[in-house]
Parts: C-alpha cells; structure tokens; sequence
C-alpha cells in the first residue's frame, strides 16, 4: 500500500514502534518548534515565517491531546504552508471533505496512528471491542475516538462507530466493507444501551450486546437483523458507540438496480 506524506517522513525517521512516534523532535526536524502555554478558544496554533515554525499548544489540555494538536499542526504546516488559517484543533472526527481542517486531521491521524504500525497491532485484536480500542489507544497514545475511528477505517471488522450528544448524532465513521445503505439513525433509540448510557449516569458498557438492527439503522428492512453494539462516554455528555454487523446477509449490496441488464 503506498504510504502517505505523514507516513513517509516516520519511515524516514526509523520510526518502526508507536512508542517512537516522538512529535516534538519530528516537529524539530521539519523546522517548526513547540511551545506549550495557555491559549483561549483554541488548542493549538501554528505561526510560520518563511521555513520555520512556532507551534503553540494549549498547556491545559491532556498529554493525547496536546499530541493530536501537535500533529494536526504540523498536517497545516505540510500542506498549507503561506496561507493564512484560522485552526480549529479539535478532536479527531469526521469532518467535511474540502476542510483545511479535515485534511490537517488526516495527516495527524497518519502521523498518530500510521497505516505501516496500526493495522498489524490491530489484526492482533480478535473482537472489537472498546477494550481492544482502549490497547491501540495506549500503544500509540492517542485518543479512544480517533483510535476507533481509525480502527473501523482500517477495514478488519464489519463496524461502525457513531458519536451522540443530547441532540442526537454527531457524526459516524464507516468500515469501507459495509454496503452503504447501512446509515445509522439520527436519534438513539430508547431500546440501545447507548441510550441508558447518553442519558444516564454510566460510563459505559463492559461488553457488545445484542440489539435489534433497527435501533440503528434508517432502513426499511433493519429490523430482520441484529447487531452488536457497545457504548463509552467520551465527556460529560458524549457518547461513541460501536457497532459491528454480525449477519452476513447485511453485507451483501441489493441486488436489483445496479445489477439489471
Ligand atoms: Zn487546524
């Protein structure tokens, strides 16, 4: 598989364990130095000046978050070098495809969590689970949302992860193997766990539970079908959960349209 911008420059570095994955020092090798101190409304920065760099991150924030900043910082620094941004540094998510912001993000999550270290650990998982999440998110010291994110993108588990707040779904990453018409709901179901869990007092649930697949998909014929979720609060209210096809017969793309002749 070729390997990214992000991903180039670690292999470059001998980077061959996630323990390696050093930010200040890559930061240093591409001319930009990070300085830690407290910022309002934002998590992080970047100043350039010609080819050098100051990356200011925001002393408050937690270590994985401070290491998601420094990478996004240097996804903008990569790819819009001399063009003036107003960041956003948030959390790693699914954002819209044109966004300066999504494609920093992306970058981040190459340098965070590098395709060439990530998917043999991953493949070492035999379920997923948020405890398996919770393994790559140590390794590699990132956070348990853009670990799963990550995880369901790398295609080895028939999954999705879907964010909730009290307004309903934030937004959901898909493995690239589910037929598409698989789209989950907007609102939770009052019959999920991530509904006890979204609006209730728990952190989570230990294990993937059987569910009825029309508490999370918008489909006609959801309800033939169960699925597997598992829920985590992520903040104080904020939920991902995971959800993994179990039937194979929801993997098959309709026959019918795109197959007449
Ligand atoms: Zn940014």
């Amino acid at each position: 598989m070729a390997l990214t911008a992000a991903e180039r420059l670690l292999q470059d570095l001998g980077v061959s364990e996630p323990g390696e994955i050093d930010l200040e020092a890559i930061a240093y090798h591409l001319n930009a130095i990070v300085q830690y101190k407290p910022l309002d409304g934002c998590e992080a920065r970047i100043v350039g000046a010609g080819e050098r760099a100051i990356i200011s991150v925001n002393n408050r924030s937690g270590w994985r978050r401070k290491r998601f900043s420094i990478a996004h910082e240097l996804g903008h620094w990569h790819h819009h070098k001399g063009k003036r941004l107003v960041c956003r540094a948030d959390d790693y998510r699914p954002r819209e495809e044109t966004s300066p912001e999504r494609v920093a993000d992306g970058y981040a999550a190459d340098l965070l969590l590098p395709h060439y270290l990530f998917k043999p650990l991953a493949r070492q998982q035999k379920r997923l689970t948020f405890k398996a999440v919770g393994e790559l998110a140590d390794a590699f010291s990132a956070s348990i949302t853009a670990t799963s994110i990550r995880l369901v993108e790398a295609d080895l588990f028939p999954a999705l992860v879907v964010c909730h707040g009290p307004n309903g779904r934030k937004w959901f990453a898909r493995a690239p193997m589910i037929p598409r018409k698989w789209f989950p709901q907007t609102a939770l179901d009052a019959e999920s766990t991530a509904f006890s869990v979204q609006f209730g007092r728990q952190d989570g649930t230990a294990n993937p539970s059987k569910i009825g697949g029309a508490a999370w998909f918008d489909r006609y014929d959801a309800d033939r079908y169960e699925v597997l979720e598992q829920t985590l609060r992520t903040g104080p209210d904020e939920t991902v959960s995971l959800i993994t096809i179990t039937d194979e017969r929801m993997m098959e793309d309709d026959v019918g349209s795109s197959r007449r002749w």
